[in-house]
């Protein structure tokens, strides 16, 4: 590697998907405002999305790169939501396109000082790896989920998980919250796909092997730092989160258009009146037939409410439904979640416990009635219904589930004082001095890395 330029060039590839791309976005503002030149590389659907929220008023010097590689979708317009073709174009196609990339880079602006690769994008440590860049990873959930990746080789030696990863039993893992089998992030869809995720999460762990750090987009959930390294002594883990602040390097950087009027609409609410709905932005993960037994449930509230759905996924609804509950009801493609989050309309969060959007509605005060679809969300839902007691897990679909959700949520008079600890916690005073502590520490090893080039 050559010596770096005065801003050494920092490359970020995150995992294709919004849920990820945010934060690493926010993670590159911050070694931006660091003194380095942050380059984001993503696949070509998704740069199509994302390039046109520079924002160029930022100064001289105060910029991110966005530079895409072919993922083998062509021309295709659309951004794939599906976990398996995702897997298919980083473990088939970017590789190449990203290595051509990073040597370029080296050779044309003297030096890529790191990578920092999303651990679900791990085909990008390999292409450190391959180009002699120093790579850190980034872990966009919450440390606890980390943690249950990490021990995949304690799971199976204990026999908790066949070595395909398929539960033996449903057992207890680990305490406070009870995390069990039942919550592990592969187990979603039949036999086959579970182990074909449980082999995809290997693979990323087999290589985070050679990563210096991975930095958390979490705070130590847990006060004693000793927890943190319990299953592994490295890569050195360092919680640098929940990164809520937007870059202000860059506009709006959502993948689709938000549409606003539902803001408009919430302003002829009452205070606390509205459940807001979504799932996240995988397409509707509930499933057809949830989504019209949620409809029927969330008509029987008579609440008002926002439900983010996807125009294909509208088909599911009952007959007449949106005619039915046109009067109090909202439906929507995309919604600007976090401003939604923040207008006193709404009461509730029906959510998939997705880590974003559950750091935006403790953010902004929401309580959360939790269906957790898949991933990391299960665990969240754990930490969000037992750990933090900020919200209550929906029983099902059934017609009366959901009233009984808002209920339950609205008779605890201390979760809204409970809400505001945690925010305090996570984003505020000691969790914010310490995310900072370690920021700059990391900050200051990575230069000592691009000062030294023999490392
Ligand atoms: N989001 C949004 N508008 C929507 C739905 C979601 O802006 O209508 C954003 C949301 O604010 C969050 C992200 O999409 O930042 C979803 O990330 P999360 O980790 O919660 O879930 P995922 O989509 O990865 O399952």
């Amino acid at each position: 590697m050559k010596p770096c330029a005065r801003r050494p060039k920092v490359i970020l590839v995150p995992y294709p998907a919004q849920g990820h791309v945010t934060p690493m976005l926010r993670l590159a503002s911050i070694l931006n405002s660091h003194g380095f030149d942050p380059v984001l590389v993503t696949p070509e659907f998704i740069h199509r999305r994302i390039s046109p929220s520079v924002d160029p008023a930022a100064g001289a010097g105060e910029v991110i790169t966005f530079l895409p590689i072919p993922d083998g979708s062509g021309a295709s317009n659309s951004v794939p939501r599906d976990f398996f073709s995702i897997e298919k174009a980083m473990e088939d196609v970017m590789p190449v396109h990203l290595e051509r990339l990073v040597n370029e880079l080296d050779v044309a602006d003297n030096g890529v000082a790191l990578m920092v690769v999303d651990l679900l994008a791990s085909f990008a440590i390999e292409v450190g790896n391959r180009c002699g860049v120093p790579t850190t990873g980034f872990w966009p959930a919450m440390l606890a989920t980390y943690k249950l990746v990490a021990a995949i080789p304690e799971l199976v030696r204990e026999g908790h998980i066949s070595d395909c990863g398929i539960p033996q039993k449903e057992s207890e893992i680990r305490r406070n919250p009870s995390l069990t089998t039942q919550d592990l992030p592969w187990l979603i869809g039949p036999v086959n796909a579970r182990k074909a995720r449980f082999r995809f999460w290997t693979r990323a762990l087999h290589r985070s092997a050679s990563l210096r750090w991975l930095l958390v987009n979490s705070f130590s959930e847990e006060e004693d730092k000793a927890e943190i390294q319990c299953f592994r002594d490295y890569p050195t883990i360092v919680p640098i989160g929940p990164l809520t602040n937007p870059s202000p390097l860059t506009k709006n950087t959502s993948f689709w258009e938000e549409d606003a009027t539902c803001l408009t609409w919430l302003k002829n609410q009452e205070p606390d009146s509205v459940i807001y709905v979504s799932f996240g932005s995988w397409v509707s993960p509930i499933g057809r037939d949830k989504v019209a037994s949620l409809a029927l449930s969330l008509e029987s509230t008579r609440r008002p409410f926002l439900w983010v759905l996807g125009p294909s996924w509208r088909e599911g609804l009952p007959h007449g439904f949106l005619e039915r509950v046109r009067s109090r009801g909202r439906v929507v493609s995309w919604a600007p979640q976090v401003e939604v989050l923040r207008d006193r309309a709404v009461g509730c969060y029906l959510t998939h416990c997705g880590w974003n959007s559950t750091v935006e509605a403790v953010q902004c005060g929401r309580r959360m009635l939790c269906w957790p679809v898949a991933g990391d969300q299960f665990v969240n839902c754990k930490y969000i219904v037992e750990a933090w007691r900020v919200g209550v897990r929906m029983a099902g679909f059934g017609e009366r589930e959901v009233e009984d959700g808002v209920r339950r949520l609205m008779e605890d008079g201390e979760m809204g004082e409970r809400l505001a600890e945690l925010k305090e916690r996570m984003m505020m005073a000691k969790a914010n001095s310490r995310k900072v502590a370690n920021m700059a520490g990391f900050v200051e090893d990575l230069r000592r890395i691009t000062e030294d080039d023999s490392l």
